[in-house]
């Protein structure tokens, strides 16, 4: 009696392919852009009629990749270097009952086109595909507490790292820029957030990585303080 059965509204298309490497927050990147693409018989101009005056929206989600996974009642939060508990419902992680997220994001434009509706967004912290249950406008004299205290995550997530790119990860961005504009910039941030697992960041030494962003593969490595991006290529190509 007590269930409920949601369906989505809509779609993510995002270019985060894997959870690692997606900022924890949204607007921390604002050069992640991405598209909410409705479905079925919300694909009508008419559910996002007056949304374009507006220039946020909160994305109400299904964690959809981990929402099979459990949940427990405490939770290593990242911010804590994954040694201190927290209670869930005390953090925003994604292991949760009902799995449900929420991200106020940049609303970029509204498009209907072809038949298809979509929202054109920045500063996600999604998953390609994520599920998307509601979309409310943001509102600021009511959703904006500048006096709001925020205890383990105070503050902006910060890190010491430098970002480099190697000559020919340059190259790429140079070369592709129609295709993925602000590429470089987008790494350079997914990157100086540092999306090493807590317990990997206090090794010393080198430590090689790759991730997904779009359809590339992206090398990285860490030395101390220093990431360098050493190559990027087309997931179809195998890097030269
Ligand atoms: N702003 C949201 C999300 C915070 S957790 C909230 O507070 O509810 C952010 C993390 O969610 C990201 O680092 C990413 O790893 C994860 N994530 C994003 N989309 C997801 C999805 N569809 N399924 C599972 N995890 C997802």
């Amino acid at each position: 009696m007590n269930d409920y059965q949601l369906s989505p509204i809509a779609f993510i298309e995002s270019p985060y392919k894997q959870k690692f490497a997606i900022p924890r927050q949204p607007r921390l990147i604002p050069e992640a852009k991405a598209k909410c693409k409705f479905v079925g018989e919300f694909n009508r101009e008419e559910f996002v009629r007056g949304i374009e005056d507006f220039s946020h929206v909160w994305l109400i989600f299904r964690f959809h990749e981990t929402a099979d996974k459990g949940w427990s009642p405490l939770v290593r939060p990242p911010r804590l270097g994954g040694n201190d508990k927290k209670g869930v419902f005390a953090t925003r992680a994604t292991f949760r009952p009902n799995g449900i997220g929420m991200s106020a994001v940049k609303l970029e434009g509204v498009h209907y086109e072809n038949g298809q509706l979509w929202l054109e967004l920045s500063g996600i912290d999604l998953l390609d595909g994520t599920p998307i249950l509601d979309i409310k406008p943001y509102l600021p004299y009511s959703d904006s507490l500048p006096n709001a205290t925020a205890g383990f995550a105070d503050t902006r997530p910060e890190t010491p790292l430098l970002v480099e790119f190697a000559d020919k990860a340059i190259a790429f961005c140079e070369q592709n820029q129609t295709l993925y504009p602000e590429l470089q910039s987008f790494i350079e941030k997914v990157l100086k957030q540092d999306p090493r697992p807590a317990y990997k960041k206090t090794k010393v030494g080198l430590q090689e990585y790759g991730m997904s962003l779009f359809d590339l593969n992206i090398k990285w490595q860490v030395i101390e303080s220093n990431v360098t991006v050493l190559e990027i290529s087309k997931n179809s190509e195998k890097p030269a």
